[in-house]
């Protein structure tokens, strides 16, 4: 008898379980895209450095309107004046350039006539006017990033801000993606009786380096048990991840799973109550993770998101970030399956206060083109009969 299927949130807790965290480096900010923080980030000092100014005009001391000042030097950004401003005086400064020693305030060069380097104030300025206090955006010292944040560009700049130049994140892991199939021919090559391209292979290494991983291209294998074997070996030595897309179903042709036992690959699951993705095969090979992910495109890019990114992801000490939306409506009645949970693509929107999830297209699990603008996953519970319009569901993160 086959061992019964396991739920998604089981299958994710066996890989979970079986994650080894990496070591981390030290790199430059500047080449730390999509890597995760392997400690907190501290601002060196405050920033904005010195008090500056938020406009185009002039820095001068508070006052009513109708003053008539002297126009004594200019600050510019990068480029400060070093003169004290007396009562009676006014210094041109530029957006970000330091508000010199001596002035309250800064007016707008809208606010004022300038003639014959008197400056006269037309409106009245209020301590404090359009001057961007040093420290405003973070002190010395504040934490502006947690270690567990994966660095985007938002991410990248608010660390450089804060003054760090390089940051300790985690390793990449190295992922190797091997595709079986005598079908399979690499992209735009010809195509043979009964064959078809590997979208997989270069769809699922896309979602790797997405996911923080090194990836090289991936290999196609044909379906022959001494050459899987070969090639399953080689990848166990050298990745921290090996992902197979295909063979690993219980035909005649299918070789992954007698390989990775004699490779000495330790089962941890095989097969989950899901759909599209029921043939998903997990093991540990010495501290390698192997996903035997099942053929079908749609099937091996909802289980990589299920399962093999909350695994990579974990690798790098990230902090799981939620979806769009914890959970959506459903504009549609949808027919559920009876044992196995679904995974449904959708387009989300907002309506008001709700997140309302539509089935992106045929949901069957050949039709690559349905992953084509899908914001998420959302899981339909296994039952009988249909899961009405308006029913709430939990979406899951699709990533792309
Ligand atoms: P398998 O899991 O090997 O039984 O394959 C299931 C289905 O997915 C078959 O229709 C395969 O032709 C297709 N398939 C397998 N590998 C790939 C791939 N790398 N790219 C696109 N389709 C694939
Ligand atoms: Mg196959």
């Amino acid at each position: 008898m086959p061992a019964p299927l396991i739920s998604i949130a089981e299958a994710r807790q066996r890989v979970l379980a079986r994650v080894q965290p990496l070591e981390a480096e030290r790199v430059p900010v500047a080449h730390a895209l999509d890597r995760v923080l392997a400690e907190d980030i501290q601002a060196t000092g405050d920033v904005p450095p010195f008090p500056s100014s938020a406009m185009d005009g002039y820095a001068i001391k508070e006052g009513p309107a109708g003053r008539e000042l002297s126009l004594v030097g200019e600050s510019r950004a990068g480029a400060p004046s070093d003169h004290t401003l007396g009562d009676g005086e006014a210094v041109r400064i530029s957006t970000g350039a330091a508000v010199p020693a001596g002035a309250t305030a800064v007016i707008a060069q809208e606010n004022v006539d300038v003639r014959d380097h008197k400056v006269l104030t037309n409106a009245p300025v209020l301590s404090g006017d359009h001057i961007r206090a040093a420290g405003e955006v973070m002190r010395a010292g504040t934490v502006v990033l947690r270690k567990g944040t994966t660095l985007g560009a938002a991410e990248l700049g608010a660390a450089i801000a804060a003054g760090a130049g390089k940051a300790l994140v985690s390793r990449r892991p190295e992922v190797r993606v091997l595709c079986t199939g005598d079908e399979l021919r690499e992209p735009g090559e010809p195509l043979g009786p009964g064959e078809i391209h590997n979208s997989n292979g270069p769809m699922l290494v896309a979602l790797a380096k997405r996911t923080g991983a090194s990836s090289p291209p991936s290999t196609v294998l044909p379906d022959v048990r001494d050459e899987t074997e070969a090639a399953l070996g080689a990848a166990l030595e050298e990745a921290h991840v090996v992902i197979v897309s295909g063979g690993v179903s219980v035909g005649p042709h299918d070789h992954v799973k007698p390989a990775l036992a004699s490779l000495g690959v330790e089962e941890a699951f095989w097969g989950v109550a899901l759909q599209p993705g029921k043939p998903t095969w997990f093991g540990v090979g010495g501290k390698t993770l192997v996903f035997g992910l099942p053929g079908n495109p749609v099937s091996a890019v909802v289980t990589f998101a299920l399962f093999a990114r909350p695994g990579i992801a974990a690798m790098q000490g990230a902090v799981a970030k939620p979806p769009f939306s914890a959970q959506a409506t459903l504009t549609t009645g949808v027919r559920r399956n009876s044992r196995r949970e679904q995974a449904l693509r959708v387009r989300l929107e907002r309506r008001g206060e709700k997140t309302i999830a539509t089935p992106n297209g045929p949901q069957d699990s050949h039709v690559v083109t349905s992953l084509i603008g899908a914001d998420a996953l959302a899981l339909i519970p296994a039952g009988e009969g249909m899961l009405e319009a308006g029913t709430n569901v939990a979406l899951e993160p699709l990533p792309n």
